[in-house]
């Protein structure tokens, strides 16, 4: 039994602000990875848990580690980034971590845990400064595949990113090293302020994620004929741009078909000779389809591309589909996101289980095996990645209470075999 002594979630909400002065300016939050005030927040972020006795450990890909050493070496990761994206806000990333905070000091100042419990900083999940994301977890996933591509990739002062990283002490060529890290991991849990609408429009403080969306993206190129706008009459026309346009309307039928909260976009269509005397001869269109099941993210491209086929006849003109990128739906396990509806119902009344839009840290751990959970905290406005991005203090001491008690849930259940056996 772990005994109880008492969080105290208003010190959590008294240190985001001590973060924010420390870090932000009147733009908002400036922690731009691989840089001074990065460095400055990963030492301020030493400090407080210097009394928790965790040993501390930076990577091979620069990720900060705090471990608190159990009676057995499985372990209980809660992640987090203390990064943000330039003129940021003051909660994406960084309430994870000090919900994390003062959940080890909650254990450590009871008896010696039952299992591991590890606090990991992922280094650089905002991707802001070279535009790769995640980069810390997906080297500890092992799931970095691109490290060619990162070699060439520079900041906007025209710095590489192996040098910005050499000068943080992470060499590039060894970022992978860090995998072994989730040797021992048994469960991964991760809060974060959710980043849109959902919870606030439900009055709900909390939800239970349950997994990342697949995507699909394509480029549609439609070809048609150009021909002057005065002299050719309607019913001989190959114009491009209908067929763009019948399909940016079909795709909401799809949705609504497939359902399950499916979501499509055309999000820009290009068109050539792009004049206003001429029929539109080429129309490339970009289409994102989501959703969080894998077969009906397949139904999503079947039924457009089956839609797009059909309007192409119909217009006489020619269609072709590139894909531009895509990524499987990644799932959370069913038996921590039972134990987070728990602690949601035990500690903050009803829970709601929702999908996650943006990629998170969490998704490359699961896609690395460790069973994986995440926990949205209630985003005022929706709104992220802004000075304005806001959570109401009451809900953010909720949600380090909920964090608490998903983690004696995940640590009681890990204890008696649960999680992911030793890797
Ligand atoms: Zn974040």
């Amino acid at each position: 039994m772990l005994a109880a002594v008492p969080l105290d979630p208003s010190r959590t909400v008294a240190e985001l602000k001590e973060l924010r002065e420390l870090t932000g300016d009147e733009n908002g939050a400036q922690r731009v990875a691989w840089t001074e005030t990065w460095e400055r927040a990963r030492e301020w972020l030493r400090g407080k848990l210097a009394e928790t006795g965790t040993e501390e450990q930076v990577d091979e890909a620069g990720n900060q580690w705090f471990t608190l050493r159990g009676a057995s070496d499985r372990a209980v990761l809660i992640g987090g980034h203390i990064d943000s994206v330039p003129n940021g806000g003051w909660l994406d990333g960084c309430l994870n971590m000090l919900a994390g905070v003062e959940v080890l000091r909650r254990i450590a100042e009871a008896a010696t845990p039952p299992v591991t419990v590890r606090l990991v900083n992922w280094a650089d999940e905002e991707g802001a400064r070279f535009g790769r994301s995640l980069f810390g977890s997906s080297a500890a996933a092992g799931s970095m595949a691109d490290q060619d591509e990162l070699r060439q990739l520079t900041d906007s002062d025209g710095v590489a990113l192996p040098d910005a990283l050499t000068e943080h002490g992470v060499d590039l060529d060894r970022a992978l090293d860090a995998r072994t890290q989730l040797d021992s991991a048994a469960a991964y849990l991760e809060l974060h302020i959710e980043q849109g609408p959902v919870l606030e429009s439900l009055d709900l403080p909390l939800g239970v994620v349950l997994g990342t969306f697949g995507v699909e993206r394509h480029r549609v190129t439609w070809r048609g004929q150009a021909a002057h706008a005065g002299s050719t009459p309607m019913d001989v026309r190959r114009d491009a741009l209908a067929g763009a346009a019948k399909l940016a309307l079909e795709i909401r039928d799809i949705a609504a078909r497939v359902g399950d909260g499916a979501v499509c976009t055309s999000g820009g269509v290009v068109c050539r000779p792009g004049i206003v005397t001429s029929v539109v001869e080429t129309a490339e269109q970009l289409l994102d389809q989501r959703h969080l099941d894998e077969t009906r993210l397949a139904a999503l491209l079947a039924q457009a591309k089956e839609a797009a086929a059909r309007f192409a006849e119909e217009e006489r003109i020619d269609v072709e589909w590139e894909r531009i990128w895509s990524i499987e739906p990644i799932l959370f396990d069913e038996t921590l996101i039972d134990f987070a509806d728990e602690a949601i119902a035990e500690i903050a009344g009803t829970s709601h289980r929702l999908p996650s839009g943006p990629l998170h840290d969490a998704a490359e751990v699961a896609r690395a095996g460790v069973p994986t959970v995440m926990l949205f905290v209630q985003s005022l406005r929706g709104l992220s990645h802004t000075k304005l991005e806001d959570t109401r203090e009451e809900h953010l001491e909720l949600s380090v209470a909920v964090l608490d008690g998903l983690a004696r849930r995940t640590i009681d259940w890990v204890a008696a075999g649960g999680g992911r056996s030793s890797g």
